[in-house]
Formats: C-alpha cells, sequence, structure tokens
C-alpha cells in the first residue's frame, strides 16, 4: 500500500484539509420509518433524522461520493453539492445504489461522463438494476453518463486521492469500505476479516456499522463496533447505518468520549491528513 500520505498528492494535486461530509447516517429504510411512531421516529432531535447511508469526501474541490442512495436528490440539495468527480460503491444493495439516476444534473455540468467504481460484482448488479443507463443505443430522454470501472484490492485514484478497498463480510455477502488517508468508512458488515484489518491501522477517524444493539445477521452492532473500536484503536469513531432503535441522544451518553454516532450533516475536517 502507498503511505497514507500519498492521499492528496498525484496529477493533479488536489490540496488541502479532507472533508468529510456525512449525507445519511440511517439503515435502509430511513428515519423516520413510514408509519413507525416511535419515540426516535417521532423525535424533534434533527440528529434522529437519518437518511440513507452514504458520505462526500473532498479534499482541493474533488467531490468523491460513497453510494447513491434512494435519497441522493434530497442531500445533494442539502448540502448545496454542485459537481461530483466520481462515484465509489460499497455494494449493490438498494440503500446504497437506487439513487444513481441522480446524478444528471451533475452530467449537466460536465462534459465527460462521471466514473464510476465497484466490485466486479456490484458493477454487475448496477447493469442489471438500471439497464437503460448501460444500454448502448441513444436515448431520447436524458440518462446518466457514467464510464463504470472495476477495482480489486488496489486503490483506487481519483485525480490523486487514492482509495483503499477494505474487504468486509456483509452477512453471507460482501462489502468495502474505504480507506483514504487516515480515514476509513465502513458501513454494511457483520464482520471484518483479519485480511482487512492492516488497512485499518493508524487511523484518526474510522466510521463503522452499528445498527442497534440486539444482532442482525448482516449488521454490526453497537457492543460489536465499540470492539472494533477497542482492537483498532482509531482517534475518532462514529457509528452510521442506525436503526430507529438508537435515540442519538441517549446512546451518545452510553458512549465513551471518542465514540460518536454520525448524523446527517455532520462534517468532518482533516487538517493534516499525512
Ligand atoms: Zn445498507
Ligand atoms: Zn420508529
Ligand atoms: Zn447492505
Amino acid at each position: 500500500m502507498r503511505s497514507a500520505g500519498a492521499f492528496c498528492l498525484g496529477m493533479p494535486e488536489p490540496t488541502g484539509p479532507v472533508k468529510i461530509k456525512v449525507l445519511g447516517s440511517g439503515t435502509s429504510v430511513g428515519i423516520p420509518t413510514i408509519g413507525c411512531a416511535c419515540s426516535v421516529c417521532t423525535s424533534t432531535d434533527p440528529r434522529d433524522n437519518r437518511l440513507r447511508p452514504s458520505i462526500l469526501v473532498s479534499c482541493g474541490g474533488v467531490n468523491v461520493l460513497i453510494d447513491t442512495t434512494p435519497d441522493l436528490r434530497q442531500q445533494a440539495l442539502r448540502e448545496q453539492l454542485t459537481h461530483i468527480e466520481a462515484v465509489l460503491y460499497t455494494h449493490a444493495h438498494a440503500d446504497h445504489i437506487l439513487g444513481l439516476d441522480d446524478i444528471r444534473p451533475f452530467n449537466y455540468r460536465r462534459k465527460d461522463p462521471i466514473p464510476i467504481y465497484g466490485s466486479a460484482e456490484t458493477i454487475d448488479a448496477l447493469r442489471r438494476s438500471f439497464p437503460y443507463i448501460f444500454d448502448v443505443k441513444r436515448s431520447e430522454s436524458s440518462v446518466p453518463r457514467i464510464e463504470a470501472h472495476v477495482f480489486d484490492s488496489g486503490p483506487v485514484s481519483i485525480q490523486g486521492l487514492d482509495f483503499y478497498p477494505v474487504r468486509l463480510a456483509h452477512g453471507s455477502g460482501v462489502s468495502y469500505g474505504f480507506r483514504f488517508g487516515k480515514a476509513a468508512y465502513l458501513t454494511d458488515h457483520s464482520d471484518i476479516p483479519e485480511e482487512s484489518l492492516p488497512l485499518l491501522e493508524g487511523l484518526e477517524v474510522l466510521f463503522l456499522d452499528a445498527l442497534r444493539h440486539k444482532p442482525h445477521p448482516t449488521h454490526s452492532t453497537v457492543e460489536r463496533s465499540l470492539q472494533w473500536v477497542e482492537r483498532l484503536k482509531p482517534a475518532r469513531a462514529y457509528f452510521t447505518h442506525i436503526c430507529h432503535d438508537l435515540g442519538h441522544e441517549r446512546t451518545e451518553s452510553q458512549l465513551p468520549a471518542h465514540v460518536r454516532l454520525a448524523y446527517d450533516g455532520l462534517e468532518i475536517i482533516m487538517e493534516s491528513p499525512e
């Protein structure tokens, strides 16, 4: 692995701090959940409103979107997002891909197609889910213009920003997290395989899946992710992909100070990614 300090090097060279913006911190159905009147779904704390899970990573004017959720339009409007340089996919579950059509307005503002990156399995699933996007025949109406790339274990370099895929177990399936600089974003994991652990050393910021307290076949829990924090020892950890079992304030009051729940709109700035 190239040194994490290479994050802001390359051609062209993005410079300056790395900014992580949480676009959504909720589980697949979003919070509030349709038809639910529980205390979290009806909470007036804005941090209990959770759109589907995604982050935006920005460095030197380069915007990299991780996943295109069904809430992408709302997330982009909220954050006044005007351009994206690339999309990275963690896996092809509906809550992570269904907003792909919403990248069209970003296409209007640039000449080239937008590069998207995923595992072979993810890109195949995108082809099946969005045949009209991959169909080479010209369409009368506007369709997203993308250029699909398959990643393997090596880093995905986007205008000098290196993202290392981190293989994760997601129930019986696979999902990928990404390490960039001294940060890593891991959503949708039930386990982190041993061979992925070296990529998660020396982190300043680590995002982890923490659906709820009760065990789930495809997701981590608060307790399990706290064990990962103990083992991996990031300076700070943020839990995401949160369901309505966890009220923000109450849950945070039970966590160590360096572990927080992510919330929609949370911004983390890493002044020195090296
Ligand atoms: Zn998910
Ligand atoms: Zn609820
Ligand atoms: Zn998933």
